[in-house]
Order: C-alpha cells, then structure tokens, then sequence
C-alpha cells in the first residue's frame, strides 16, 4: 500500500493522537498543530497537542489554545509524557529534526506508535512512517491544507481550523513579503479565506498586539543595541539577560526583530544573539543568495532555510558575537558568492 493509503487508513477510525511542534512554536508550528488537532478532532480521534515550551501570547486565540500542555510546565509534564506512552500516532510538525522538541525527544524516540511528520525544513530526519515533506512548500500550514484537500476532506475545513493555517502561512512568508510566496501560496491563502479565515483580523492578532513594553524594548534594541557593518553587508543586534529583565520581555518579544537589521538598505545578512539561560540563541536572515543556512549548520550548530535560519552558541554572549563577525569578515567572499566556507581555525 501506498503510504498516503496507509495514512488515510491510520486516520479512518478513532486514535489515540499526540501532536507536536518544535521548542519556542512560532504561528506556523502552533497553527499546523491546532489545525490539524481540530481536523483530527473532526473525525472523532481523541486529539493532544503538546509543545515542548510556552509560546507568544499573540497565538493564543487560536481554537483549542486552552487545552494545550507545555511540556516544561511541571503540572503539563507527567500528564503530557502518559499521553505520549499511550499514543496510537504522534505527529510532529514543522521540525525536521527530532532533537528540535528538546526534552520530548526521548520519549517520542521510544514510542512506538505510528509517527507522522510534515515538514518544510531542509535534510528531514527519518524518523517518521509517514512522512510528507517539501522545502518549496513556504509554510507547514500550507503542506497541511494539502495533505487534507488530498485525502478528500476538504469539506471538514472549517473557519477555526482555516484561521490555525492561514496564521502560519502568514508569518513564514513574512506577511507574503518573502520569495517563499509562491503562486501556489496565495490560492492556498485564498481558499482559507474562502472557508472562514478572516486575513485582516488575524494580521491584527498576530501582529499588532503589541504590550507598552515590547515597544519600547523594539525603540532600545533599535537605538542601542544594533551593530552596522556596511563593508560587509551585515547587521545585528545582541541582547542581553539583563536588557530581557528591563523590558519584562516576555516569550515572542524578540520575534521579527532581526528583520529590522535586514530592512537597512544595502545590508544582505543580519543577526540577532540572543542571551538565554542555556546560552545564546542565535537567528540568521539573508536576502537573495546568501545562504544563511549552510553559515549557520557549519559554525552555530543550527540550519534551517536558506535565507532564515538559527543557531546557538555556549560561548558566552560577547564571545559569540566576537566570534561571528571573525567568521563573516574569513568568510565573506565565500558568503557573496556561494562558495565553500572556510573550516574554522582554532
Ligand atoms: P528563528 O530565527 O525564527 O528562531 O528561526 C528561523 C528558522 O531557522 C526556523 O524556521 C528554523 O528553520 C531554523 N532554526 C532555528 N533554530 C534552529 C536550530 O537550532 N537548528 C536548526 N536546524 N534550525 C533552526
Ligand atoms: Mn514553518
């Protein structure tokens, strides 16, 4: 049997059905999940959706937010890991990769339940019995709404589970700004509206809902905390531990920031360095051919698409930065001119 056959099989009759995202879900990995845990839901499956951390508050009006468990809560936890045990199928979307759930990862390893994966990433993990992958696809929501108009269930589409996957397709092409916006994106987008999705009100959710804080943390890192290398086409911002407490950041503050250092005109790669209890969090953003990716993969233990793309650093937040632009200015003709990139002298 094909696997699409199999996996419409899995899916005909009631389960037992754990879902997952990657750690720090943004709206692509939140809203695959919740679109599909109410399209599973639909059919009568009993549905968990677990993700490895919290997540920004401005997804939280996404149907079935409530019922979500956060794997680093300790009361979530042994409730999470039980599901986990008794699953019949685990899907895991929006990750390649299964160290990506952090401390889920064990667990989800030894399950042996029939595991699912929809992915946009690039080099997927085998780890799934079924996987349905494409690194064309812009967006995990837009693999999602496929594989459902696939199996012929577009009909339980509803307006709810239409919102959960316009959202992610929303963020991951940049608000349809990226070259991720395929022609296929936008009929996509326009079927979702057409089944319920209300575009105007969830830009406005996702994106303007801002606190009086995280403004005013965008106005310091914007004046304060932005290094401009011109001669080198890069731009990054570094924040710190203490610069987080003074703005009472909270989970999403930081998001989109990095794309602030890529607005500069003139400017192809920007950073943005992260200072978090278990060390730097780094994310990469490039315009037009460089690569961030392989950049990321080689020096920063990271990956991830080629003009998106994260990584982290145990050095401490000074060193990391120092680090980088050693290896931006070694490596900047490989960087412009998509050649190999130089191993590292220590
Ligand atoms: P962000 O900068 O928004 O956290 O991540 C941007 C993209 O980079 C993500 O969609 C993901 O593909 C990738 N990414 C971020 N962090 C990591 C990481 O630690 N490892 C890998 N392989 N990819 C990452
Ligand atoms: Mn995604």
């Amino acid at each position: 049997m094909q696997d699409l056959e199999l996996f419409k099989k899995q899916i005909s009759s009631p389960k037992k059905v754990v879902i997952t995202t990657h750690h720090k879900p943004d709206a692509d990995a939140l809203g695959s999940s919740l679109g599909m845990a109410n399209f599973l839901k639909k059919k009568n499956h009993e549905v968990t959706v677990i993700t490895p951390s919290d997540y920004p508050s401005f997804l939280a009006w996404m149907k079935g937010n409530d019922d979500v468990l956060n794997f680093e809560n300790e009361e979530h936890q042994p409730i999470a890991i039980d599901k986990i045990k008794e699953a019949d199928i685990i899907f895991g979307l929006d990750f390649s990769c299964l160290s990506r759930t952090y401390d889920m990862e064990p667990y989800i390893r030894e399950s042996s339940a029939y595991k699912v994966n929809i992915d946009h990433h690039q080099d997927p993990e085998d780890f799934a019995d079924f996987a349905y992958h494409s690194t064309k696809a812009a967006a995990t929501c837009e693999l999602i709404y496929e594989l459902i108009v696939k199996i012929g269930d577009k009909d339980l589409i509803d307006c709810d589970i239409a919102e959960c996957l316009y959202s992610g397709i929303m963020t991951d092409t940049g608000g349809f700004k990226h070259p991720n916006t395929t022609k296929n994106v936008h009929l996509v987008t326009a079927e979702l509206i057409e089944l319920g999705a209300d575009n105007s009100k969830i830009s406005r959710l996702i994106y303007d809902t801002n606190s009086v804080d995280r403004l005013k943390f965008l106005g310091f890192a914007l004046s304060r905390r932005l290094v401009i290398m011109p001669e080198l086409q890069t731009a990054y911002f570094t924040i710190s531990k203490k610069d987080l407490k003074k703005y009472n950041s909270q989970t999403g503050d930081t998001e989109g920031l990095v794309n602030y250092a890529l607005s500069l005109d003139g400017i192809k790669i920007a950073a943005l360095f992260t200072e978090r209890k278990d060390g730097v969090k780094i994310s990469f953003r490039s315009t037009e051919d460089v690569a961030v990716n392989k950049f990321a993969a080689k020096y920063f233990n990271g990956g991830g698409h080629k003009n998106a793309s994260g990584g982290k650093s145990q050095d401490s937040l000074p060193d990391t930065v120092e680090r980088f632009e050693k290896l931006i200015k070694e490596n900047k003709q490989s960087l412009f001119n998509q050649l190999e990139l130089i191993d590292e002298k220590h």
